[in-house]
């Protein structure tokens, strides 16, 4: 059995610290970082808990009762949140998506929603305003969610067949109360809901027809994502990756399909739709192991307690925690985000394997759970 190893540090804590430049160049909603990419979606970690134990994300083995989640003094309040999000939005953020741990862990999440829901775009618009949930509980939170202001959710979902669903969650949670939850966050308006499916081979591969037919004919984007390698926790294995063309072959073979444009710039997920006619409802491939999408990423990530990432694999954030509770003022770390944001090389997905990546994994990757999905 492999021993466990329990870091003598605690990662999660180192960051760098970001400058605030000389000159403070007030936001001009068009920051491009070095390979020219815009900053456009923001997603906020607002817990590192998670009632579910997924073995891809938070095996139990590794996050169980010794485990120490941080501290509520830790976590950026709603108002710190809703500060350093209306910077972002200044910045060019146009959609921003709540996310953790599981976010509706979060107490109160309704408060931040409003609070998020009154922010504007650079040219005047409502915020795209989304959350990714687990679904557990949804069924009870949707109508009071839409209600503060969310647009949309997207539900993860790894298997219909219950046996295979409660072993994935690890929770002994029932996939009955999540389909639940869909039905809710549908009848409250949450639409167009997204499904996410990770596939793993061997594991739920044999319920990705299952899926598509249950969700087909439904205005649901159904997605399949590929198994990905993040975080230092879950012991990812390339063999257990099950790549996106598999996923659409299979599908293909039962159910044709048509290839649909991206909906948006920088969208992660390769889109089809039903080939018969008037069939709602599409799938979707996102596929950042086997064909990276760096060249477009637009994301930036704010952990659980204020780090700023700018990659889902990277291994430090920027602390503009201590920038908000430094007593600096909007202009500072607005002018700071946006150095930082300028100063952006990162591209994993397309290193993934390379020397380059090989270098950066020197240091621990931050868990998912942690940085937000
Ligand atoms: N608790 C919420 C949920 O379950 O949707 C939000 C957080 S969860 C980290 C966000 C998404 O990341 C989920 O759809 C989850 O399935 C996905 N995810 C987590 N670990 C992953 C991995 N190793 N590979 C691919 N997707 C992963």
């Amino acid at each position: 059995m492999a021993d466990k190893v329990i870091p003598v540090a605690d990662l999660r804590y180192r960051a760098r610290l970001p400058s605030i430049p000389a000159l403070l160049q007030a936001p001009t909603g068009e920051l491009l970082d070095t390979l020219q990419r815009p900053l456009r979606d923001l997603r906020i970690s607002v817990t590192d808990r998670c009632n579910f134990r997924c073995s891809y994300c938070m095996p139990k083995e590794v996050f169980d009762k010794s485990y120490a989640f941080l501290p509520q003094t830790s976590l950026l309040s709603f108002e710190e949140i809703a500060r350093v999000a209306r910077l972002f939005v200044a910045h060019g953020v146009t959609k921003i998506r709540l996310t953790g741990g599981e976010p509706l862990l979060r107490r109160d999440l309704e408060r931040l929603v409003g609070m998020l829901a009154e922010l504007r775009t650079v040219e005047g618009r409502r915020l795209d305003l989304t959350l990714t949930t687990n679904g557990s509980v949804l069924a009870r939170k949707a109508e009071a969610l839409k209600a503060a202001g969310l647009d949309r959710v997207t539900v993860s979902l790894d298997a219909l067949d219950d046996a295979i669903f409660r072993r994935m969650n690890d929770a002994d949670f029932p996939v009955a109360d999540v389909l639940r939850g869909i039905d809710a966050a549908e009848r409250a308006g949450l639409g167009p809901l997204k499904v996410n499916m990770v596939v793993k081979r061997g594991t739920n591969d044999g319920e990705i027809v299952p899926m598509a037919r249950h969700f087909r004919g439904r205005k649901v984007a159904l997605r399949f994502i590929e198994y990905m390698d993040v975080g230092a926790s879950n012991g990812w294995r390339m063999d257990e990756v099950l790549p996106s063309a598999e996923v659409v072959a299979r599908i293909q073979a039962e159910f044709p399909l048509r290839p649909l444009g991206a909906a948006a710039p920088g969208e992660t997920a390769e889109r089809w739709g039903w080939a018969e006619a008037g069939v709602p409802g599409e799938i979707g491939t996102i596929s950042s192991v086997t064909k990276a999408f760096c060249a477009d990423c637009n994301r930036a990530r704010l952990s659980t307690e204020g780090k700023l990432f700018l990659c889902l694999f990277a291994s430090r954030g920027h602390d503009l925690r201590a920038l908000l509770r430094g007593g600096m003022s909007d202009a500072e770390i607005s002018a700071a985000i946006g150095l930082v944001w300028q100063e952006r090389t990162d591209r994993y997905s397309e290193l993934r394997g390379s020397a380059a990546a090989a270098g950066a994994e020197d240091e621990r990757r931050v868990e998912m759970h942690y940085i937000g999905g």
